[in-house]
């Protein structure tokens, strides 16, 4: 079995970009992710600018000055003050010529058209310099990049209407199970409710640049699963199926995929989540999730989403789940799993800094001890856990 994280490199390598480009609009680019990387068209700040309502001031040797004009943000005249002189600004507004400073109105006194200052003033203060944040030709944003509130933002202070973004990603959700029912039905004895479908799409809702497609439930019937999974691959960029993925009789998923097209790599070292793999069909990538709803969610967390990020034109290390250090407020002695274990976990700061702990309810099929977990807490393989280490969690 592969350790997971050789596992989540080979998956993204192998997902990397499946989708071609489109030109949209910048107010409908939210979401969306980058196909090219944009340039600066000018320097940031265009021009010198006044960081502060305040008056602009010639001469620092000065005890006094002149007071001229005002200098407003949208003044578009060229303004210019000579020695001993000052006009009053607004910030925003450009720097006259010859400024040697802004000073803040607070540090100001005004008496008729004599300007006095309560403060020395510095040479060069609440000036914004041009160019002193990007030169033109800078990099603004790269390509691959996931247009955010910020990014967008950015954009239009450059001026773009419009952007090069890829076309969104078409995601088919399938989960299988004779066993399953869907939320409006009447269960029969032995049935249960499809919990995965509804949670997968949830997790997919998220990210404007997928466009997904509700595949329903496949019975565990070879024969079905491998049409429907045959017409899928036409019409999808990638497929996501959960069940069926492990060696049971009834576990028909991986013989479909391995009729259809090809398994890449199938069980990682994880728990929960043994059962996942990957492959294609002709041009459309596809992934086995478990069928126990939590490794069902593990999975596709740490590794299908991140997979279709890649696949989505997103840059990998953007795709990368998130993650960050807390210590261990338990230990684990002697820890003889063979597996890495991704435990649900509760995250709290205290003086000590961010501390973990295991919820109850460990079950791959406990989605409730999921529910009321921050975090999943990484424990390698057969290394004991020790109080007050440092370990990686990844939010969720
Ligand atoms: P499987 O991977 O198909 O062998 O399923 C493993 C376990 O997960 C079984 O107990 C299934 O009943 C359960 N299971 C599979 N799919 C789902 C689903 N979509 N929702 C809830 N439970 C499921
Ligand atoms: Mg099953």
């Amino acid at each position: 079995m592969m350790d997971f994280y050789q596992g989540q490199e080979a998956l993204l390598q192998q997902a990397s970009r499946i989708v071609d480009t489109e030109t949209v609009p910048l107010n409908q680019a939210a979401g969306r992710i980058l196909a090219q990387s944009i340039i600066a068209t000018t320097d940031s700040p265009a021009f010198d600018n006044s960081a502060m309502d305040g008056y602009a001031i010639c001469g620092l040797d000065c005890s006094e000055w002149q007071l001229t004009d005002t200098a407003a943000a949208g003044d578009t005249r060229q303004l210019t003050l000579q020695h001993g002189q000052a006009m009053r600004i607004y910030t925003g507004a450009g720097i006259p010529v010859n400024t040697d400073a802004v000073i803040m109105q607070e540090n100001t006194c005004v008496e008729g058209l004599t300007l006095s200052c309560t403060s020395t003033p510095v040479a060069n203060e609440n000036i914004r310099r041009q160019g002193e944040e990007l030169k033109q030709g800078a990099t603004l944003l790269e390509k691959g990049a996931l247009l955010n509130a910020q990014a967008i933002g950015l954009a239009a202070s450059q001026g773009f209407s419009e952007l090069q973004v890829y076309q969104k990603l078409r995601v088919s959700v399938f989960t299988t199970g004779d066993e399953l029912v869907s939320g409006n039905s009447q269960l029969q004895q032995h049935q249960i409710y499809d919990s995965n479908r509804p949670m997968l799409l949830a997790c997919l809702q998220t990210y404007t640049f997928i466009e997904i497609i509700d595949g329903g439930i496949l019975p565990d019937n070879l024969d079905i699963i491998t049409e429907t999974l045959s017409k899928a691959a036409t019409s999808s960029h990638s497929i996501i199926i959960s069940g069926g993925a492990s060696v049971g009789d009834r576990d028909l998923v991986k013989p479909a995929l391995q009729q259809l097209g090809s398994i890449e790599h199938w069980k990682l070292a994880i728990k929960p989540g043994k059962p996942f793999g990957w492959g294609c069909i002709g041009e459309c990538r596809v992934m086995l999730l478990p069928g126990n709803p939590v490794a069902s969610f593990v999975t596709f967390k740490l590794l299908g989403l991140p997979a279709l990020q890649t696949a989505a034109g997103r840059h990998i290390l953007q795709a990368l789940p998130e993650c960050y250090q807390a210590k261990a407020a338990f230990s684990i002695i002697p820890n003889r799993q063979k597996r890495r274990e991704f435990l649900r976990g509760s995250l709290r700061y205290t003086n000590n800094g961010p501390e973990v702990i295991p919820l109850n309810k460990q079950g791959s099929h406990m989605l409730s001890g999921c529910v009321n977990a921050q975090v999943l807490i990484d424990i390698p393989a057969q290394t004991d856990i020790q109080q007050g280490q440092w370990l990686i969690v990844y939010p969720i």
